[in-house]
């Protein structure tokens, strides 16, 4: 297996993220009071979340924000990731294309969740919160924020889907690992959690019933904040140190990336990675193809509308103006419990509007052909969410092949698949559908 990896040393990391509104030509629309109908401020959200997340929430003034040195220290741990030339997928697929992928799955955690949940841990122990809570879907989020409250001394609570906590029981062992305390949504110890169980006993739950629960947790314990691990422009922007340092790799290997591919759930992995390059199109100096990957089952990009909704399920939420498929759509439980959400963040949602990315929709058995491939080329299993990337990557590598062309691919290799080997045993076994 020939690969070639490109690794930074500690005094070139990245010392700033990238936030991407202080560069947009049209601002993100205002998020609103569901009562009111009035415009929220930075100040609305400080019960809710760290006041500096609040604040970088709305920050459209400063393009670069300085990353608190406790986080770095904590990034050292397993940062930088490498930058891999996928040269064994490239030989598979026959393709004159060059396919780079930058492996977050290289994180304690496995996948890229932790660049936020670091950063969110720490602002909310500087200001003495001693209490963290969240929902997780697959679990991957619920595991980063419980290690990251292991690390800075807080107590994490995390609410996770029904349906995920089922099908990976072993996510949940993670987040006892590092002292999380897991209970399956919804719950019955929360209103928005009742409420659900009484209509449906039976229901397998969303993100955006966990997204309920948790904030209900958080604005009923005291010294308690909420953390979000995608979807918010703060935890984009903290994911941008992938982008930046796969910015910097590749320009070790003397490329630049013709077309940049990430999955989307909430869209934090594909923020992150593609928001450093996005700038760069916003400044006129390059043209790159962005490509959004989403599930088949849950295409909010591809066949949603852009309008305000609710970001949760109970609509406890600010209205944010995003793509969505309406926040009581209930998407079939796909493997890829990170991309069963019905909205899109909303920088992200302004930047498909004004074309500066495009999306494309993955189904559930293309997508892990695509990681058994990739696994059997490059040797990492991928997460099932990966796996959209992977063959929204596989997509254009073929198309490469097909008009004789040799572009650079880049893609985001958000987690590794090792906790969800029952979402491969199904594939294998012939039990797994194409979900509509
Ligand atoms: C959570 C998760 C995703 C989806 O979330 P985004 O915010 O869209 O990035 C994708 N891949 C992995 C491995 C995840 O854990």
């Amino acid at each position: 297996m020939k690969q070639k990896k490109y690794i930074l040393q500690d005094s070139e990391l990245p010392r700033q993220w990238y936030n991407i509104q202080a560069d947009m030509p049209n601002k993100p629309m205002p998020i609103l009071d569901p009562k009111t109908k009035k415009e929220l401020t930075k100040e609305d959200l400080y019960p809710l979340f760290a006041k500096e997340c609040a604040n970088q929430e709305f920050d459209r003034e400063h393009a670069w924000i300085d990353i608190p040195e406790e986080v770095m220290e904590q990034y050292a741990v397993y940062r930088s990731t490498p930058l891999v030339r996928a040269y064994g997928l490239e030989k598979a697929l026959d393709t004159p294309a060059h396919i780079y992928f930058k492996n977050e799955s290289v994180s304690p955690l496995g996948s890229h969740k932790l660049n936020s949940a670091l950063a969110q841990a720490f602002y909310c122990k500087k200001e003495g919160v001693t209490n963290v809570t969240t929902e997780t879907g697959a679990g991957q989020w619920g595991c980063a924020l419980s290690y990251a409250a292991n690390v800075f001394g807080l107590d994490a609570a995390v609410y996770m889907v029904k349906v995920s906590y089922a099908q990976k029981p072993y996510r949940k062992s993670i987040m006892n690992v590092f002292d999380g305390t897991v209970t399956p949504s919804p719950s019955m110890s929360t209103r928005a959690g009742k409420n659900i169980l009484t209509v449906n006993p039976n229901y397998s739950g969303t993100l955006g019933t966990a997204i309920s629960e948790a904030i209900e947790l958080a604005m009923t314990t005291p010294n308690c904040k909420y953390a979000l691990g995608s979807v918010m422009n703060h935890v984009c922007m903290h994911q941008t140190i992938i982008g930046l340092e796969a910015e910097k790799q590749l320009e070790m290997a003397g490329e630049y990336p013709d077309i940049v591919v990430a999955c989307f759930g909430g869209g934090s992995n594909f923020a992150g990675l593609s928001f450093p390059f996005i700038r760069h199109k916003i400044l006129g100096k390059k043209d790159t193809r962005i490509i959004a990957a989403e599930p088949f089952a849950c295409p909010k990009l591809t066949s949603g509308t852009f309008e305000y909704d609710f970001a949760d399920e109970a609509g406890y939420t600010p209205l944010l103006p995003m793509y969505t498929l309406g926040h009581d759509f209930q998407p079939q439980n796909i493997h890829a419990g990170g991309l069963r959400y019905h909205g899109a963040g909303v920088i992200v949602s302004q930047l498909l509007k004004d074309s500066y990315i495009e999306a494309t929709d993955i189904k559930q058995l293309d997508a892990f052909k695509a990681g058994v491939l990739f696994a059997r080329s490059e040797g990492f299993i991928p997460a099932p969410e990966s796996c959209h990337a992977i063959a929204a990557t596989i997509d254009e590598a073929l198309k490469c092949k097909e008009a004789g062309e040799s572009k650079t691919i880049l893609f985001n290799l958000s987690g590794h698949g090792l906790v969800d080997m029952a979402a491969y045993e199904s594939y294998f076994s012939g039990d797994m559908v194409n979900v509509q």
